[in-house]
């Protein structure tokens, strides 16, 4: 029975943006038929599960056999293999944001249903940015906007550096002393300031804060009702988390990858 087509239409178009990573399938299936000795039966089962890496679909470390299309590409830049080898993956990114997450948990349940064809991860991007920004606070006299002009993909814990830190292709490597404060700076944003945190509000403990976001109604605005304070804070992160601005959902369609394989699999096969 075919399924019907999902429908993106939900979501705001400034939202989205889409990402075609491409395949060679005769890379894929001399990998399994030529370097690991299987058969073509069993190659292409293995591939029918293949699900391209976040580091292939963004850019950071595309790998064989995946490449980005370009229109002087008529060969596989792997084996120089034609066209007819080739098929796509397309990747949907979302921003998440408060004012269409209902329509994007509707949309994501939709797609759950068809888990073969779609893949789905969420990126904490939210993560990566807490840390550059502490990282930048810790050193402001460093001209950041310069040095990190070409982006940072991750910040890597490292015991060779000799500062604090060293920028390098994308990746910052920072000190064990730096990238411990990273990661406490990440828990104290994430989880709750058990023995008391700074707020506009005064320095209020863990059951001071609950109690003042009760009085100003902010569970009921968040639609949070829970059975106690734990619970109602952890929901409100995880509210937080998931629609702040730095929620990034993917979904990977695989469609025209597994009918491609398909067909590629059974001339093999016929032959
Ligand atoms: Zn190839």
């Amino acid at each position: 029975m075919k399924k019907a087509e999902i429908s993106f239409d939900s979501i705001p178009r400034s939202a989205i943006s889409n990402t075609t990573l491409k395949i060679c399938l005769k890379c894929a299936f001399d990998l399994f038929t030529k370097q690991l000795k299987l058969t073509p039966r069993t190659a292409y089962s293995e591939l029918k599960k293949h699900i391209p890496e976040e580091a292939d679909i963004t850019g950071a470390a595309t790998s064989r056999p995946h490449f980005f299309d370009a229109p002087d590409i008529d060969h596989c830049p792997y084996c120089n293999g034609t066209k007819r080898w080739f098929a796509e993956f397309h990747s949907i990114r979302i921003d998440a944001h408060t004012s269409f997450e209902k329509e994007r948990k509707k949309l994501w349940a939709a797609l759950k249903k068809q888990s073969d064809r779609y893949t789905l991860w969420r990126d904490d991007q939210w993560l990566l940015e807490a840390a550059i920004s502490h990282i930048k606070r810790s050193a402001p006299s460093n001209d950041w906007d310069k040095v990190l002009s070409a982006g940072v993909r991750r910040v890597q814990l490292s015991r060779q550096v000799e500062d604090a830190w060293r920028y390098e292709d994308g990746w910052l490597y920072v000190s064990p002393a730096l990238y411990g404060d990273v990661i406490m700076v990440q828990h104290l944003i994430s989880r709750s300031h058990q023995h008391g945190g700074r707020t506009f509000e005064g320095r209020l403990t863990f059951q001071e804060l609950i109690r003042r976001l009760r009085r100003i109604g902010y569970f009921e605005a968040k639609g949070i009702d829970a059975n106690d304070p734990y619970e109602e804070f952890e929901y409100a992160i995880g509210k937080l988390v998931d629609s702040g601005p730095g929620a990034v959902y993917y979904a990977v369609d695989r469609k025209d990858y597994l009918d491609k394989l398909k067909s590629v699999y059974e001339k093999k096969r016929a032959k």
